[in-house]
């Protein structure tokens, strides 16, 4: 089962099955866009008014091609007798409109990309064409895996253990993906990563205070979050808060070149067409517009001086805020 030739359905092994790059796919192509074959809007903590929602749900479907659809999904509720097939196969596998949408969607295709703590692609719900879709935030080399991530910001940048137990309470299996299945010392090295770059996240955004008053030394953490989460193979969509992060910190003090190249830098994170891209988009060329802009003056440059610089010189033109 697969709409398109990019990728197919494949066995994996230890975890069921997956779907395979059957070529090479760069860096943020657009891997599938997929209309929801029904959406629902339930109360998820009550089992009768959910239950009663999805039934409905599934007796309107228009086919039997969907019918068929819905009911070759997994089931992870399969052996608990007080859930019907159809609220385990929901349960299983809805997807959110948006990050903390209360509506969800049933996505028959996408629900075939498989967990992992270091993917290669994202999903992303775009409410302009109805459909949720899957970038690649990596180049991905033919007979790899396409994976996606399932868990929340905030427990993927927890420990193995953790990770492990809240892929195993909300989605009822262990996971073994490359991060996980690393050996003892790649998983301490890996779990030390994770800590790290949660507690200087959580420096930068503890309030605002700090950005305001030591912006160096947040722009600074921004550039260490950024390197561990290249050593930690998170170097795709992962990079747009912090480059987010560092755009609005140079903003807030004045220095909009850096706020503009933080802010392109942002936008090539993200899959083409999604929410938070469309956040920063427009100060790419319009720092100046940012509701932050003006709050000082401390770092106050005009647009774009970067132009001429090769690489090398930009990265050192770039951070040369961030020393404290
Ligand atoms: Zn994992």
């Amino acid at each position: 089962m697969a709409s398109s030739n990019m990728y197919s359905l494949e066995p994996i092994p230890g975890a069921g099955l997956g779907m395979v790059a059957t070529v090479f796919i760069p860096r943020g192509t657009q891997i599938l866009a997929e209309p929801p074959l029904f959406t629902l809007s339930a109360d998820f903590s009550n089992p009768t008014q959910l239950t009663a929602a999805i039934e409905a749900k599934v007796r309107a479907l228009s086919s039997d091609t969907q019918r068929t659809a819905f009911f070759a999904l997994h089931n992870n509720y399969a052996t608990d007798r007080a859930i019907s097939a159809a609220a385990g196969i929901v349960k299983t596998n809805a997807h959110p409109l948006g990050v903390g949408a209360r509506e969800c969607g049933l996505f028959p295709e996408c629900s075939r990309f498989n967990h992992s703590c270091a993917s290669n692609s994202s999903y992303t719900w775009i409410a302009a064409t109805g459909k949720e879709t899957i970038f690649a935030g990596k180049d991905i080399p033919a007979g790899q895996q396409i994976t996606v991530n399932y868990l929340d910001e905030h427990s993927l940048l927890q420990k193995r253990s953790d990770r492990r137990a809240a892929i195993l309470a909300l989605f009822r299996f262990g996971c073994g993906c490359d991060v996980c299945a690393g050996t003892p010392a790649e998983v301490a090295a890996s779990d030390a990563r994770r800590v790290e770059i949660a507690r200087l996240d959580r420096l930068i955004g503890g309030g605002g205070m700090l950005v305001m008053v030591s912006p160096a030394r947040c722009l600074d953490s921004c550039k260490q979050i950024l390197q561990l989460y290249m050593d930690e193979g998170m170097n795709d969509d992962a990079l747009f808060k912090t480059y987010n992060d560092a755009f609005q910190i140079c903003v807030m003090h004045g220095d909009l070149a850096r706020a503009s190249a933080f802010a392109a830098l942002a936008v090539t994170c993200t899959g083409a067409g999604g929410p938070s891209l469309e956040s920063v988009r427009p100060y790419v060329e319009h720092p100046e517009r940012h509701a932050y802009a003006g709050m000082s003056q401390k770092w106050r440059t005009e647009r774009r001086k970067f132009r001429g610089l090769d690489q090398n010189g930009f990265e050192k033109w770039l951070w040369k805020r961030a020393d404290w």
